[in-house]
């Protein structure tokens, strides 16, 4: 039934070759690909065939202390924080054109790791990358302090100062966006960093950040480090000469690394953890528009996005009409080699993730939701998990709590706006949330009543540079994107001369 449907896709023929190769598999410290001081490698796999596509340096405290030095250096003593804002700028614009450039080469290295179609790497994620470079290096000679007014006979100037070396530890779902998001804000405001990848997806970034030095970056000032979370990560995490920590992942993780910040030289930390999105269509709008949009709110990006709309509310009045049309768009969702034309959905990231998918469906079925489409891995070959839809789900079931992270939507039912926010907002997250009505009301109090960071209306997972990104609630801590961003970045000092002399009134 079901899977004959679904295997019409590439999934179980030969996966096509990727059209790049692996150049650079070494951590990337003081501008140098090294090797780990361990001498440790480990494999990064593709999640089509499970087979390895590098053996990557694997690095651990010793690597993440060396990175340090070189940020450190590069902070302390180095030009970064030191050239003019514009010089910077000019480096980052140009590492921009050189990601254009290069657009093809990099995507095809980012499907290859991680699995995701090669036309959303290559026509919505590279491109996005640049942009976010642009957008950043438009801030750096833009970002500048305040005099302010004294009550005495006093000159107030606040300046606005780079924080000083920045640790950011990033996931696997979108590579390079979140090496944009992070690396973007603290090289603008003239920050150092070191970054530690996730262990499933080294490659694109060492691949770009070489790029970032032919654009003109000083050595020492972007460290790539590449290795697991307890060690190299957790390494940073707690590292004393380390100012400032930006985390992307889960909130189990994002809570461990708080504690080891706190735990060493309080660090500045801030967290972009998991969600439970509320999609809320109502009962006034085009059920086939609703359908669609739903649809791309849960399975974008193989359903591992941390903002994915994974509560789909639906009013009573088209509830039935909307689950059928659900099921039929699941079904029709085209899965296949990413590296395929036309292909929607390509496998999950790996074997863990795809494991927990599947144990988060039987909980489905177990605790009584009505499974209508999908269900099972498709294919017998990599990570591929057949588009799943559950209807009859209840606020109480496990896939109505917890993050699935995978192509499983739950379709819940209510009746009124008041069940719905109530709903919606008793979650541990707020992320984000989805509305779909053409009632400007409607849309105007959920919008004011969610208790989320961000809202989309009749859109969804709209990311443009300048719009702010980040969670309520278990969500997270701080904004990323867009102006907010920038504060994470900087330090205010308040300088105060008197006006006349005497120097010490
Ligand atoms: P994770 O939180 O374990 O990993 C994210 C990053 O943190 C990786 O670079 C990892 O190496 C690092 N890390 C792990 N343990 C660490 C530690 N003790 N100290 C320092 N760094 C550490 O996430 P995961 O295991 O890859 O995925 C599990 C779940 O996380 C997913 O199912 C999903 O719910 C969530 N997730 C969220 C996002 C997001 O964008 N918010 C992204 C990926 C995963």
């Amino acid at each position: 039934g079901l899977l004959q449907r679904f295997s019409t896709a590439a999934a179980m023929e030969e996966p096509i070759s990727p059209p790049v190769q692996v150049n650079y598999t070494q951590l990337l410290i003081n501008g140098q690909f090294v090797d780990a001081a361990s001498g440790k490698t480990f494999p990064t796999l593709d999640p089509r065939t499970g087979e390895v596509i590098a053996h990557v340096a694997e690095g651990d405290v010793e690597d993440v202390n060396r990175a340090v030095i070189a940020a450190r250096k590069a902070f302390d003593e180095g030009p970064w924080p030191r050239m003019t804002a514009y010089e910077r700028s000019r480096i980052m614009y140009r590492f921009a054109d050189l990601i254009e450039k290069h657009n093809d080469d990099i995507a095809a290295l980012e499907t290859w790791d991680n699995g995701k179609p090669y036309e959303q790497a290559a026509k919505i994620e590279v491109p996005m990358l640049a942009r976010l470079m642009r957008y950043y290096a438009g801030w750096a000679d833009k970002i500048h302090g305040l005099v302010v007014p004294a009550d005495g006979p006093h000159h107030v100037q606040v300046l606005h100062e780079p924080i000083g070396v920045a640790g950011q530890i990033i996931p696997w779902n979108f590579p390079l966006l979140m090496y944009g998001w992070k690396v973007g804000p603290a090289l603008a405001c003239g920050n150092t960093v070191v970054l530690k990848t996730a262990e499933q997806t080294p490659l694109s970034a060492l691949y770009v950040t070489k790029l970032f030095h032919e654009a003109g970056l000083p050595d020492g000032v972007l460290n790539i480090v590449s290795g697991f979370g307890p060690t190299a990560g957790a390494a940073l995490a707690s590292h004393m000469d380390v100012d400032k920590l930006a985390f992307t992942g889960s909130t189990a993780t994002g809570k461990i690394v708080l504690e080891l910040a706190s735990r060493s030289n309080l660090k500045q930390v801030t967290l972009e953890l998991g969600g439970k999105s509320p999609m809320i269509i109502m009962d006034d709008a085009d059920i086939d528009q609703a359908v669609e949009l739903a649809h791309f709110a849960l399975f974008f990006n193989q359903g591992q996005c941390c903002c994915a709309g994974s509560r789909t509310f639906v009013h009573e009045r088209v509830y039935d009409e909307f689950v059928e049309k659900a099921k039929a768009r699941a079904q029709k969702r085209v899965v296949g080699d990413p590296f395929k034309q036309g292909i929607e959905q390509g496998p999950q990231i790996d074997e863990d993730q795809f494991n927990k998918i599947l144990r988060m469906i039987k909980s489905g079925v177990d605790e009584g939701a009505n499974l209508v489409a999908g269900g099972a891995q498709l294919g017998d070959k990599g990570y591929y998990i057949q588009p799943t839809v559950f209807s009859d789900v209840q606020d109480g079931m496990k896939i109505a709590k917890e993050e699935i992270f995978g192509p499983v939507q739950s379709i819940l039912k209510f009746k009124d706006l008041d069940e719905v926010i109530r709903r919606s907002n008793n979650s541990r997250y707020g992320l984000a949330a989805g509305i779909f009505t053409n009632n400007l009301a409607t849309a105007n109090t959920l919008m004011r009543a969610l208790r989320v960071g961000s809202v989309w209306i009749n859109c969804f997972d709209v990311f443009d540079a300048a719009i702010p990104f980040g969670g309520y609630k278990m969500s997270g801590h701080g904004r990323e994107k867009g102006i907010d961003s920038l504060k994470n970045y900087l330090q205010v000092k308040a300088v105060v001369t008197p006006l006349n002399n005497p120097a010490w009134l």
